[in-house]
């Protein structure tokens, strides 16, 4: 049971996975000399995930947070709107709407993959618009890489005829009801930060039908007006990925296929490892597409298991990396005075959540030292009591045989 020869490597939550691949890709770009914001890698880069999002154009940007910021405003939320945001998020989702001086209406998850309550986010829609608020966009989130469940949303969004922005940062190879995550809203925004399935070393990119896409070029461009003199008649960003970070990621969409593999494989691996222990229930993939296993989530039934941030500490122990779930909106300092329908579920995913090492790069034996780890943690009190070490003495010293 010792795992002090395995302790050497530390196992990270979701590490970047780079091979020679990505750096032939990035010598390549940086010896054409094209280190610029513009470039043959970057316009290769959009084309592709405009093709991957089955949709017209794509915007790569300096980061996923970028791509939201840009998604609300070209869809026309203005200052002092009302924007819907499902509580159990990154903050990046939430924060973009304050960027824009709007406000977040948090609505609350559906307990099998934490993604938003269809239902609630309906009648919210419903109550705010009868009150005179209806909201000017709605923003979905496809968590820890599984798609939400977009048919309902869709519904109710296009009976009040509220925009969609999709929340994609974590969820590139999902898919629902076999249409791409980046392909369910009106807009929606990936994200290469070098924790998600694919990265760039940071970016991320917004996707969508061309009016948008070319507006949104424009805006993250210090929207600058086509004269010589650099004239500008609105408030613009720059927020344009550069074409060296473009060629990392064409390299990694290349392998997209191969590592939402492997990151399922390990999905159902930790499913099959973990199924006979009370208490313990793997967040799914959801009954209606096929998730990019970006991240294995478990929930622990608290009177049974200590709590995420104990087992945490735990396994940091055995130089492992996990984490809690993320907190939800609602319960965030920077947040706490917003508006909100239900909360118990996301807080209940937060509170007894714990997120697994889940990266492509992770090795067989990686996973097992993590599974290894996590039972010892949550079985230990169903192992054999722990050896008197008094009686263990006497019954050395009285026995006569020599060692
Ligand atoms: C990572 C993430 C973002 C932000 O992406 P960045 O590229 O880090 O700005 C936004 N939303 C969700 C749900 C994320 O996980």
């Amino acid at each position: 049971m010792s795992s002090s020869d395995d302790k050497q490597q530390r196992i990270h939550l979701s590490p970047p996975d780079m091979t020679e691949v990505e750096r032939d890709a990035l010598l390549e770009a940086f010896d054409s000399n094209w280190i610029a914001p513009i470039g043959p890698a970057l316009d290769a880069f959009e084309a592709r995930l405009a093709d991957l999002a089955e949709t017209e154009a794509a915007l790569a940007l300096t980061s996923g947070t970028a791509g939201l910021h840009l998604g609300l405003r070209v869809l026309g939320v203005v200052r002092g709107d009302t924007v819907i945001v499902p509580s159990l998020t990154f903050v990046a989702t939430a924060n973009v709407v304050r960027y824009l001086g709007a406000v977040p209406y948090f609505v609350d998850s559906e307990p099998l993959t934490g993604n938003v309550d269809p239902e609630l986010l309906a009648n919210t829609i419903e109550t705010l618009t009868a009150a005179g608020r209806r909201p000017a966009a709605v923003m979905t989130v496809d968590l820890f890489g599984t798609c939400a469940d977009y048919d309902p949303i869709h519904e109710v969004c296009s009976e009040y005829d509220i925009p969609i922005l999709e929340d994609a940062a974590e969820a590139i190879g999902a898919n629902y009801r076999g249409r791409p995550a980046g392909s369910l809203g009106d807009l929606a925004v990936f994200s290469f930060n070098g924790n998600k399935i694919i990265t760039t070393g940071g970016g991320g990119a917004l996707v969508g039908p061309k009016p948008f896409i070319d507006r949104a070029r424009h805006l993250a461009m210090q929207a600058r007006n086509d004269a010589l003199h650099f004239e500008h008649s609105e408030l613009g960003y720059a927020y344009r990925m550069s074409n060296i970070l473009a060629a990392i990621g064409n390299a990694q969409l290349s392998r997209l296929n191969d590592l939402t593999s492997r990151c399922r494989e390990i999905h159902g691996n930790y499913v099959e490892a973990l199924a006979d222990i009370d208490g313990l229930h793997v967040l799914s993939q959801s009954g209606y597409g096929r998730g990019n296993g970006w991240l294995t989530v478990v929930q622990l039934d608290p009177e049974i298991h200590p709590g995420p941030h104990e087992l945490c500490r735990r396994l940091l122990e055995e130089n492992i990396e996990a984490r809690p779930a993320w907190k939800p909106m609602h319960l965030q300092p920077l947040y706490r005075d917003s508006e909100m329908a239900g909360g118990a579920v996301a807080e209940q995913l937060y509170r007894n959540g714990l997120c697994l090492p889940s990266g492509s790069s992770m090795t067989e034996d990686d996973q097992h030292r993590v599974i290894r780890a996590l039972r010892t943690a949550l079985l230990a009190d169903d192992m054999p009591a722990p050896v008197d070490l008094n009686e263990y003495a006497a019954s050395k010293i009285s026995d006569p045989s020599p060692a």
